[in-house]
């Protein structure tokens, strides 16, 4: 995993022993002498990751850190402190101001990779995610803003897999004092695995020790192999002082961890850090998945539209040329529509496209794809299907429309029909179009030899 680190440290010695081994793992590396340096190298710069000393002649770095966070074109890159320290009151005065995590000098190297890894993975994803949330934004096709304070009203869920019944009390007590936030349980492993799976908590808190003897290494990686927990917040209590441990859990996918003794205050406001940074990939995600489905579906009838029609027919041609199957394509057009219109007006005429639309859903499988090209033009492309298949379905599609007039909202019966044109792709064919374009002129055979008829594609 490639990335940029920016070390700051008013020592060069410092700065280039910690540049030697960042540099020995393939990173980039930026470096800055004093924190107004740092900050004007961050904006510029963009690094993936700061590694900040925190005593400094201009500034500290608690200073450098708030500047840095309070800034919108570097508030997201991630900060690590090196102290020199490793007192709780110091961590505790470094995660108020945004740091996501600490190292005590001398720079242990398993902590320091571990901890740039973790920190890379989590930035790269919000980087992805906000690339793509913008290009939908650019659609027009989805608003959202970011907003702290409404993410921290909104309710969360944690459960505990502490050491012992009393420590999960304890940690429960000082939770509890977090507004928004309820503690749903105190499990050991196999409840704990359970549980995420009904309740679907939010958080998750893990001592490295579990009751009844339970592995939490293990159970670290079962819930983050699952769907229902893939996306919780998972915070790691490490109770040996090993940062060997701790560099595991972060590689098994934990948010963030926690090194026992500590002040239970570091406890929530890491939760609360982590919380946040949930929520908020959370919808920047779910910005991606409608402004993705706003771009392939068609908002009248909610089928998959021409764009994501042609883009899936590639897929099921080329599935076709690895399976040897033969596979249908069907162009679909409403007979004498424009009459519908003129006659019954165009809400009528749209009531015709959606309940069509719902007959065509109700006559195909799951896997086939079902499309409005255009107009009252509509595409089924059924992978896997012989030539006697297509036969069948495409006349139960006919008949289907045929069958039951379709009624308007003042009640009156439209008789419709559809006109349906069939071509077969075999696994040699490799363009889509061609097909498509065979389809239209069976289509348009079936319109010429008097409609509501199936026609299919003679091969020449
Ligand atoms: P044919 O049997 O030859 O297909 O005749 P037709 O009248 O169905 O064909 P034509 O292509 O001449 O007319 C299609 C009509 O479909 C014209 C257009 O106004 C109407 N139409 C296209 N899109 C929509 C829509 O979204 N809503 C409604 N209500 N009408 C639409
Ligand atoms: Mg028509
Ligand atoms: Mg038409």
């Amino acid at each position: 995993m490639p990335g940029r680190i920016l070390v700051v440290d008013d020592v060069a010695t410092n700065r280039l022993i910690l540049k030697a081994k960042l540099a020995a793992a393939y990173y980039d590396v930026l470096e800055a002498d004093c924190g107004q340096a740092a900050f004007d190298v961050a904006r510029a710069e963009q690094p993936d990751v700061i590694l900040l000393d925190i005593k400094m002649p201009d500034m500290d770095g608690y200073q450098v850190c708030e500047m840095l966070k309070g800034c919108s074109e570097t508030s997201h890159i991630p900060v690590v402190m090196v102290t020199a320290s490793s007192a709780p009151k110091e961590r505790i005065r470094g995660l108020s101001v945004g740091a996501d995590d600490f190292l005590v000098k001398p720079i242990n190297d398993l902590a320091l990779f571990a901890r740039v890894r973790n920190l890379l993975r989590v930035k790269m994803m919000f980087d992805e995610l906000k690339l793509r949330d913008s290009t939908s934004r650019e659609l027009g096709l989805s608003d959202f803003l970011e907003n702290a304070e409404e993410i921290d009203s909104e309710p969360h869920t944690v459960m505990l897999a502490p050491a012992a019944k009393a420590q999960g009390e304890t940690w429960k007590a000082q939770i509890s004092k977090m507004s928004n936030v309820e503690v749903i349980g105190v499990c050991a492993e196999r409840e704990a695995l359970n549980m995420a799976r009904f309740e679907q908590p939010d958080a998750i808190i893990v001592h490295q020790r579990l009751m009844e003897d339970g592995d939490s290494l293990r159970l670290i990686s079962a819930l983050r192999a699952r769907p229902e927990t893939r996306q919780a917040v998972m915070i790691y209590v490490v109770s040996d002082g090993a940062i060997e441990t701790a560099a595991k859990a972060l590689d098994l996918g934990t948010s963030d961890y926690v090194l026992e003794p500590f002040e239970p205050e570091e406890l929530t406001i890491r939760l609360r850090t982590q919380l946040r940074r949930k929520r908020y990939s959370d919808q920047l995600r779910s910005n991606v998945r409608d402004g993705l489905k706003m771009a392939v579906i068609d908002p009248l009838t909610g089928l998959y539209n021409r764009r994501y029609a042609t883009q899936h027919m590639q897929k099921i041609v080329e599935r076709a040329q690895d399976s040897g199957n033969s596979f249908a394509v069907m162009m679909m057009d409403l007979d004498k529509f424009k009459t519908i219109n003129d006659t019954e007006g165009h809400d009528a005429g749209d009531m015709v496209l959606k309940e069509f639309s719902h007959r065509i859903q109700e006559n195909v499988r799951g896997v086939d794809l079902v499309a409005r090209m255009g107009g009252e033009e509509f595409l089924v492309v059924m992978p896997d299907a012989s030539d006697l298949v297509a036969k069948h379905v495409s006349e139960r599609l006919r008949r289907a429309v045929e069958c039951k007039p379709f009624v308007t909202t003042s009640g009156v019966e439209l008789k419709i029909t559809v006109s349906i044109g069939v071509a077969i792709g075999q696994p040699s064919d490799d363009d889509p179009n061609v097909l498509i374009k065979q389809a239209d002129t069976a289509l348009y055979a079936a319109k010429k030899n008097g409609r509501n008829l199936v026609s299919f594609h003679q091969a020449a």
